[in-house]
């Protein structure tokens, strides 16, 4: 059986929109009780039960990345719930302007 891949932005866009992918997250979020796990390892509790926008900012991260370990894209052990702050954290998207913040202290 060939491995799927997913490596192109097009692939991993088809495969977020995938039911089986829909239907996974769902259960995530279900066992990880809506609460942000990254968030819980720090000691706070984010979750988003009461947001009106139900589940909206919370979502399933790939601990292992999808591009680089497709055949984990589906596995439990590899999936956790993440809010959008804690997500976006992850993948640096806001590594320039978290770079000059207190907290990088703690590794000096
Ligand atoms: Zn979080």
């Amino acid at each position: 059986m060939p491995l799927i891949e997913y490596r192109t932005k097009e692939q991993q866009k088809k495969f977020y929109r995938s039911p089986g992918w829909i239907a996974k997250t769902k259960e995530i979020k279900h066992r990880d009780n809506y609460e942000c796990q990254e968030c819980k390892r720090q000691g706070k509790v984010y979750t988003d039960k009461h947001d009106p926008d139900k589940h909206k900012r919370l979502d399933v991260d790939h601990i292992k990345e999808l591009e680089d370990y497709p055949e984990l894209a589906l596995d439990d052990d590899n999936l956790e719930t993440l809010c959008v702050r804690c997500h976006n954290k992850k993948h640096n998207r806001f590594k320039h302007q978290y770079k000059k913040h207190k907290w990088d202290d703690e590794w000096w």
